[in-house]
Parts: C-alpha cells; sequence; structure tokens
C-alpha cells in the first residue's frame, strides 16, 4: 500500500471518533420493527416513519432509536422526545 492511502486511512480512523464533524441532511432507512418492516426518512429536520404510532404522535420507537444511534450528528432541535 502505497503512503498516500496508508495516511488516509489513519485520517479516517481519527475522523470516524469525531461524530461532532458530521451532520446528517436527509436519508432513508428501513427498520425492521417487531412485527414489520418500517420506512423512516429524516429530511431538513424532520423526521417522518409510516408506522401507525409515528402517524399519531409525530414520535416513534424507530424514529427514537435512529436519535439514539445517531447522537451527535443531528441538530439538536432534531430531538422529538423533547417536545
Ligand atoms: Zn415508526
Amino acid at each position: 500500500m502505497d503512503y498516500g492511502m496508508i495516511s488516509k486511512i489513519e485520517k479516517a480512523e481519527r475522523y470516524a471518533e469525531q461524530r461532532d464533524r458530521i451532520r446528517f441532511v436527509s436519508f432513508n432507512v428501513t427498520f425492521d420493527g417487531d412485527n414489520n418492516p418500517h420506512t423512516v426518512t429524516y429530511e431538513n429536520g424532520q423526521w417522518s416513519c409510516d408506522c401507525s404510532f409515528f402517524s399519531s404522535r409525530g414520535v416513534c420507537s424507530h424514529s427514537m432509536a435512529l436519535e439514539r444511534i445517531l447522537a451527535g450528528m443531528l441538530p439538536e432541535s432534531v430531538n422529538t422526545e423533547l417536545r
């Protein structure tokens, strides 16, 4: 492996420890719930999920789980549990 690649891998390892460098803007995921798979999307600070709990409450176990997984990489205002 050439030196250029080695230094990039070392930098990637440092970056991977620094979650505050990363801000998610949008994504969508398939989330395998206990009963059914759900589609969860995040767009411009707004969560959405196709489960019935989310449609009535605007938050659900799937969006809250993703908030925990992505802790430090979403804007603070997005924490739906505090609303
Ligand atoms: Zn959900």
